[in-house]
């Protein structure tokens, strides 16, 4: 047997569980996408504020960089000679938006969370996750040395039976519990203010939180639903991407001075990784001045999303979302990907999201809503759900 047979037959097993993955080709205009010669409306998009799509954004951002400034790789690490001026700036003004807290800036969420984790934590440590956190906040805590346990999804008691039990226990001088603030596949959250309850309780505790679905679209100002919920300045590490509502690419994090200057030390992804290029960090900085302005995008994106979960409800439909993302749980994997092709032909384009990245028969279409969908086509998607 050739070894790359061994391979060969683990897609297959893939393919015949309808598994499978792969890349599909697309063109995007607008809030439609095309692929091979179909136009659809776009309902799987993270680009929640329809920034991503915006031309006219993009031009006043070259209009307004002058070629110096347009510099496309920092050709280093930051610690060595990739610190551009664009980073600090950036940092900055995160930090002033945060009430002064500190900001530290990464390549991407996935860095953020396989980075920070691991430099947080040693063997005296004890990391509680959810159950449903994202994958790159499992690698994370796979690759730290910590002891680790994840307790029932959103479960808040089971959280607090946890903590009770290693608060007092002398292995342990840390707890760190890891969750995010709107979940990525199921669109539930997580009650920012009674985890902040849980942590004013057990001094040994810090909070770790994603909020990579509620920056750009939950708070006032777009902070993400740490600012909704006025616990800012409670979260040790508030994370997030930029890749998402923020139309760029890159993860920060706000924290206490003394942690950002701990991982500027003890943080590999950070240390050994090529910085981005300082185009993207002005341009990440240009868009997330332009989202604190944006409660409009976000007040319509609400709404549209609560009629969706409403009406979903109205059809007996099991919907945990409380947010823009909106799962429709249809269990078999086979059905699921059949479900999305037939609302692909008549122009909605839905993804059937399938195990692993889902528990074993919860597969599901994810609808993610954006700024640039009206209620009328979700009246229309409705009439085939
Ligand atoms: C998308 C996502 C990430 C990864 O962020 P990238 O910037 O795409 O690497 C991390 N955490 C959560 C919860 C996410 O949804």
């Amino acid at each position: 047997m050739q070894l790359i047979d061994h391979y060969a037959a683990q897609l297959q097993s893939l393919k015949q569980q309808g598994n499978l993955r792969q890349f599909t080709q697309f063109h995007q205009q607008g809030r439609q996408i095309e692929i091979v010669g179909r136009s659809m409306l776009n309902l799987a998009s993270n680009d929640y504020l329809g920034l991503a799509a915006d031309e006219k954004l993009r031009e006043a951002f070259f209009d307004q960089t002058p070629t110096s400034e347009r510099v496309m790789s920092s050709s280093s690490s930051r610690l060595l000679t990739g610190n551009f001026a664009a980073y600090e700036h950036f940092e900055y003004s995160l930090s002033q938006a945060f009430h002064g807290r500190a900001a530290l800036l990464f390549n991407s969420g996935y860095h953020m969370n396989i980075g920070i984790l691991p430099a947080i934590s040693d063997g005296r440590t004890i990391i509680l996750a959810d159950k449903l956190v994202h994958a790159s906040m499992i690698d994370g805590i796979r690759l730290s040395s910590a002891k680790y346990i994840r307790f029932r999804h959103n479960d808040m008691l089971h959280l607090q039976q946890l903590l009770k039990r290693y608060q007092d226990d002398g292995n342990f001088d840390r707890i760190i519990v890891v969750t995010e603030s709107i979940f990525s596949m199921d669109g539930d959250e997580t009650d920012l203010s009674q985890l902040v309850q849980l942590k004013r309780q057990h001094n040994k505790v810090m909070l770790y939180v994603d909020e990579a679905h509620a920056i750009g679209v939950r708070g006032a100002k777009g902070l993400g639903c740490a600012e909704q919920y006025q616990v800012i300045d409670d979260i040790d590490f508030l994370v997030g991407t930029f890749g998402k509502a923020l139309a760029s690419v890159g993860g920060y994090l706000i924290c206490h001075p003394v942690l950002r200057d701990y991982l500027i030390n003890h943080m590999r992804p950070l240390i050994f990784s090529t910085a981005q290029p300082p185009i993207c960090m002005a341009w990440t900085q240009f868009i997330f001045e332009h989202m604190q302005q944006l409660q409009q995008s976000r007040q319509h994106l609400q709404v549209l999303s609560q009629f969706l979960q409403q009406q979903l409800h109205n059809k007996d439909y099991f919907c945990p979302s409380t947010s823009h993302i909106v799962p429709v749980i249809i269990g078999d994997s086979k059905d699921t990907v059949e479900r999305a092709k037939q609302l692909q032909q008549i122009g909605f384009y839905v993804m059937p999201v399938r195990p692993p990245t889902v528990p074993q028969q919860s597969s599901r279409l994810r609808i993610s809503l954006n700024a640039m969908i009206y209620q009328q086509d979700l009246e229309q998607l409705l009439k085939y759900l």
